[in-house]
């Protein structure tokens, strides 16, 4: 498969065998073949792995990010962020190895011990999105080697090189053969084999609620755990005492950074009326600033979209919101010599958007953000609610009560005040709630439950006559 930078398609960014359902069953194979021997690894050898994995990594960042930037077309300084962030994944699940213990819980019973252990599940597989294409795999191997699984990983086909350098990174530092495989194929072909194999015990999958539904429900067929992140509306409310200039920075940053496709991205700025004039003329001056264009250029801000259908896409919701609302900035197709080989769409601010319009419902998964006018912070709650999705949400107020109600109140697996929707660390957990996320949460320490059973155990050592 031959891979086009979507920032000029003239070049190619990567070319990769597509591999079948055969290939996909002999990785499965190969991971059931190294599980006994991985899972009797003790957990801090395990862990050193993923230390050494992390610090060859940190080496090779530059050439990393700059085939981040190449394959997906995220501006290079973002690149770097995201490869950034997996070495902090890496290093940080590292420590687990010397961590993951059970608990010990007193008996009703004299003269008894009762404690838990947590175990490997065995073979688990992994399907990934092209958005995130280093740090969504390391956040679900991590985790799973650590805990004494092997795997079997189907990266997005948009990304292979990302994918590839993950693994080869794997075996630069000596995983045994078997313990870290990659298969790159189609969905419906290779990914559908480890969802529908009786030999992969879970499956984690981050993508669109169309597959993860798909892939949930057949995952229940087959009694395999399944963990599902998919789409995300996010929302930040500003209320009138906020620091406009802050949150001016922080939904600009949220909504284009990353052409808009992450699924944290700020797509529904929700303001309180008395400062919405303000704020949009504020919004509208910052975004005129960001430079988009091919994100090898170090000063790009906003990339490319990620391939042409992605690109039909945000410029069909581009019409809709025309049609919706009133549109303030950008709103097409970028033109020029600078935009005309790539899939470049203009940084665009849709005002007055209705709550239960087409743009402000709907994952846009592009740099488009719709703003809406509320009376008050009742009002903003219930509109920052009224989506499906629960993922991320911001809020930026000084006033306590007010913060406190909100995240109390805010329908989302991740909340920031005073800060950007799209911020997040490698210790603290990461997902959604409502249509956006089922199973247990990633990343941070609770992400090794999903990769593990816990197993309860009773010791009577009462002294009997013998
Ligand atoms: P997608 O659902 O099209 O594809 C994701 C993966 O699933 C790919 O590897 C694909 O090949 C595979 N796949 C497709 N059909 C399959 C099938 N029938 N069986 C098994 N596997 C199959 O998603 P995408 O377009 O790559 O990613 C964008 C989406 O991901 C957005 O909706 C975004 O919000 C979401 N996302 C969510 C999170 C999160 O943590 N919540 C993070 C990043 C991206």
């Amino acid at each position: 498969m031959e891979r086009r930078n979507p920032a000029d398609l003239r070049e190619i960014a990567s070319i990769m065998p597509l591999s079948t359902r055969p290939e996909a069953c002999e990785a499965i194979a190969a991971a059931k073949a190294a599980f006994p021997a991985w899972r009797d690894t003790p957990a801090p050898l395990r862990g050193k792995i993923l230390a050494q994995a992390a610090a060859l990594m940190d080496k090779q960042k530059d050439a990393l990010a700059r085939t981040l930037c190449r394959e997906e077309g995220k501006a290079v300084k973002e690149s770097l962020a995201e490869v950034q962030r997996s070495i902090h994944i890496l290093e940080f699940t590292a420590g687990e190895g010397r961590r993951m213990g059970g608990q010990t819980i007193p008996s009703e019973c004299a003269k008894n011990v009762a404690y838990t252990i947590k175990q490997p599940l065995g073979v688990v597989g992994a399907i990934t999105p092209w958005n995130f294409p280093i740090a969504i795999p390391v956040w679900k191997i991590a985790p799973a080697l650590v805990a004494g699984n092997t795997m079997v990983l189907k990266p997005a086909e948009l990304t292979p090189e990302c994918a590839a350098t993950i693994v080869q990174i794997f075996q630069g530092v000596g995983l045994p053969p078997g313990v870290l495989n990659m298969v790159l194929g189609a969905g419906e072909e290779v990914g559908d084999e480890l969802v529908q194999s009786p030999d992969v015990r879970a499956i984690s999958f981050t993508g669109s609620n169309e597959v993860g539904s798909h892939i949930y429900a057949f995952a229940a067929r087959g009694m395999k755990k399944c963990q599902c992140e998919m789409g995300g509306k996010n929302p930040v409310v500003v209320l009138r005492d906020a620091d406009l200039a802050l949150a001016t920075e922080s939904v600009v940053l949220g909504a284009f950074g990353s052409s808009g496709q992450r699924c944290t991205a700020t797509s529904r700025v929700v303001v309180e009326n008395a400062i919405a004039d303000e704020f949009v003329s504020r919004l509208v001056a910052r975004a005129r600033e960001l430079k988009v264009g091919n994100g090898l250029e170090p000063d790009t801000d906003v990339g490319p979209l990620v391939d042409e259908q992605q690109f039909r896409t945000v410029l069909r919701y581009l019409e809709i919101g025309k049609k919706e609302a009133e549109l303030l900035l950008g709103g097409n197709r970028l033109p020029g010599p600078a935009y005309e080989h790539g899939y470049f769409v203009a940084p665009t601010i849709f005002d007055h958007v209705k709550w239960d319009s087409v743009v402000a419902q709907e994952e846009i998964f592009g740099p488009v953000l719709s703003v809406i006018r509320v009376v008050d912070f009742e009002e903003a709650l219930r509109v920052a609610n009224s989506v499906k999705y629960g993922l991320s949400s911001s809020i930026f107020t000084n006033d306590a009560r007010r913060i406190f109600d909100f995240i109390d109140r805010i329908e989302a697996g991740i909340t920031h005040v005073n800060a950007p929707t799209t911020m997040s660390e490698a210790q603290m957990p990461f997902g959604g709630m409502k249509a956006t996320g089922a199973g247990l949460r990633e990343m941070g320490r609770v992400a090794i439950d999903f990769y593990t059973e816990l197993k309860a155990v009773y010791i009577d050592y009462t002294s009997r006559p013998s």
